[in-house]
């Protein structure tokens, strides 16, 4: 019999490979972060503080005229190959490469002057951060300063 590793025994390691690295990946406001935060206090205790990106949100602000930004949508639209769809491995490619080009979209749109608020404690910029219970500002010297402020 083949053992499939319970979400439970493989959390640890994503986790540990993370680090406070940001995660990216397509809705996954709505979906991965929803099972991510409700397994890190069902099975740990612990409230995951990962900022992340979700590309279907950066897809809709980059091209609201578009009618279906899925993925693959995406991907068509930049001439990104779709072989092998719905293969873990190759929607995280297909993810990555759609990341990259909506954040070069987005570098035209936002055009760099953007207000900084700094942290009182440290005096480090603090930036928009998505957590457990939404948009907050959060201290960039973060993991070594914790300030947080509501938006
Ligand atoms: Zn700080």
């Amino acid at each position: 019999m083949v053992h499939r590793s319970t979400f439970q025994e493989i959390l640890p390691r994503f986790l540990e490979f993370a680090g406070n690295d940001i995660l990216a990946g397509h809705n996954i406001q709505s979906f991965d972060m929803k099972f991510l935060y409700r397994d890190c206090e069902r099975f740990f205790q612990q409230t995951l503080t990962n900022d992340y990106v979700d590309t279907l949100k950066l897809g809709r602000l980059c091209y609201p005229n578009l009618r279906h930004h899925r993925l693959g949508d995406m991907a068509e639209l930049y001439g990104i190959s779709t072989e092998g769809a719905h293969r873990a491995l190759s929607d995280c490619r297909m993810n990555q490469q759609v990341f990259e080009r909506l954040a070069k979209e987005l570098g035209k749109i936002g055009g760099g002057k953007t207000a900084t608020k700094l942290c009182p404690n440290c005096g480090q910029p603090l930036m928009k951060r998505n957590g457990r219970y939404g948009e907050f500002w959060g201290c960039t010297g973060f993991p070594g300063c914790r300030y947080t402020e509501n938006i």
